[in-house]
């Protein structure tokens, strides 16, 4: 099925286009309301929160914004990418607590809790920050447009595919009071943020049609960057300093089969080996069904992370055919003890999900044995939700509330013992991790991050921060790995 993205380039509440129902009119922007001019000028009769923001905008002559970032990984690349737009539109970025003429909300729509966190927090924004403008982007956005057009708090609504004129339209939309800077640093490249890790899309959209998922219509069908941008991108973020580039994609395992000629994730991974020892590779989540053993393979180089994220969703056959999920138990049995047995340190992750429409006790139970049986060292548990505009919508649900949440329960106790043993398993081994930002202050040790995701604390040596280095995991201390850098 060809998936048309929603065809509006931009519906903004304000001007009422296609808009069932429009956001109040007399509400306007901070920017327009209170313009640096009017420093000092505080109504005593203002509302609390006009005036809260008032005292802490007007001294400002620049526009300034807050992104919310809610989602995958892609999201989040996207919103780096929003976030280096807005600076170059001339807004300066708050963080999400404090006032701001505008505050982005780039939502994810993958359950119907994710729809529910984003309208929680555009209630709380309007609540605190009545005068600020409120945009949603994102997929919820795309996929639930006429929705989030009726919540009263929502001034403008950019779906996915546009989300590149935000910026412009959010300009027009403050008055044009941002100014357009110049970008940063040396020869154009844009500084690099404050994290240990690099995250680069590679990928985007999907072709599958899973039943209960609504991204192939937030995101279109697939589309891989080319291969060539890839490699350099990589290349690049390490030249920033990154010791970790994440590549990260919607269906990350299809990377490349659309380009001419085709290529394919394992090839990237192969044409960057030449990072081994300054830096890293790490892959965000791949489909069982597209790991094959030529990815497994180039799993196993030197500079790519021993970490595997699954999106596993059950150990049912017959629901993982119901979810029109193209592998079956024993694939994914025997992919996991591959990849374990060919690098033991490997985590492999896995997404679950509980509650499909007509998951009996005993699909349940498939689920549970497989997942105990397998040396998979984390869970990340869900709830089905319906989506609007999936196949598994016209489902009969069938599971109810309370035994979707008690086998939650039970799956998350079983992921919180996994993640332990696999703690416990480390002890006395040497990981190669990279030195993170933070700090335990209790401790005063810092944080390092290995590649198969264990975080080690260790003394305190501020100078490698951002580098790779060996490190001896000596104890366990509660929820804590403890240890000591071996080789820098
Ligand atoms: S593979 Fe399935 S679950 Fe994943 S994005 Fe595509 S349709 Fe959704």
């Amino acid at each position: 099925m060809n998936v048309q993205p929603l065809s509006k380039q931009f519906v903004d509440v304000s001007q009422g286009v296609g808009v069932p129902h429009e956001a109040p009119k007399t509400r306007r922007s901070a920017s327009a309301l209170w313009p640096s001019s009017a420093v000092g000028v505080i109504g005593l009769d203002e509302p609390r929160g006009r005036a809260e923001h008032t005292r802490q905008c007007y001294a400002r002559a620049m526009s300034t914004a807050a992104l919310i970032t809610f989602g995958c990984k892609v999201n989040q690349v996207d919103s780096r990418q929003l976030e280096e737009a807005l600076r170059r539109g001339g807004f300066r970025l708050r963080p999400p607590s404090e006032p701001a003429d505008a505050y982005v909300i780039n939502s994810c729509s993958v359950t119907a809790a994710s729809d529910r966190r984003c309208r929680q927090t555009l209630r709380q924004l309007r609540r605190r920050f009545p005068e600020a403008t409120l945009v949603v982007t994102g997929c919820y956005a795309e996929t639930q447009a006429a929705e989030v057009l009726d919540l009263p708090e929502v001034d403008l609504v950019v779906g996915n595919c546009d989300k590149s004129g935000l910026v412009e339209r959010l300009q027009q939309r403050l008055g044009a009071k941002a100014v357009p800077q110049t970008a940063a640093g040396p020869a154009g490249v844009s500084p690099r943020h404050a994290t240990t890790r690099a995250f680069l899309a590679i990928q985007n959209g999907c072709d599958r049609r899973c039943a209960y998922c609504i991204v192939p219509r937030a995101r279109g069908p697939s589309r891989s960057k080319p291969f060539d941008e890839v490699v350099a991108g990589v290349s690049e973020q390490v030249a920033r300093g990154y010791a970790e580039v994440v590549l990260t994609g919607i269906n990350l395992g299809s990377y490349g089969r659309d380009l001419a000629p085709q290529r394919s994730l394992a090839e990237v991974l192969h044409a960057t080996v030449g990072l081994a020892g300054r830096a890293r590779v790490r892959l965000s989540s791949v489909e069982p069904a597209e790991i094959d053993d030529g990815l497994c393979t180039a799993l196993g180089l030197p500079h790519v992370c021993p970490h595997v994220h699954l999106p596993l969703q059950s150990g049912a056959d017959r629901i993982l055919e119901a979810m029109g999920r193209p592998y079956s138990a024993q694939v994914v049995r025997d992919l996991v003890q591959s990849l374990v047995q060919r690098q033991p340190e490997t985590a492999i992750g896995a997404d679950v999900m509980v509650g499909f429409p007509g998951e009996t006790a005993a699909d349940f139970d498939q689920t549970a044995v497989l997942l105990r049986e397998l040396p998979i060292a984390y869970l990340h548990v869900f709830s089905y939700s319906p989506r609007p505009g999936t196949a598994a919508e016209r489902l009969c649900d069938g599971v109810t509330a309370e035994t979707k949440a008690s086998r939650s329960a039970e799956l998350r106790r079983l992921g919180q013992a996994k993640w332990h043993a696999f703690q416990q398993a480390s002890v006395a081994k040497e990981h190669v991790a990279v030195v993170a930002r933070k700090r335990d202050p209790k401790t005063q040790s810092r944080l390092t991050i290995a590649g198969n995701y264990l975080r080690i604390y260790v003394p305190d040596e501020p100078e490698l921060v951002d580098h790779l280095v060996r490190v001896r995991v000596t104890e366990l201390r509660g929820p804590m790995l403890v240890g000591a850098i071996v080789e820098c």
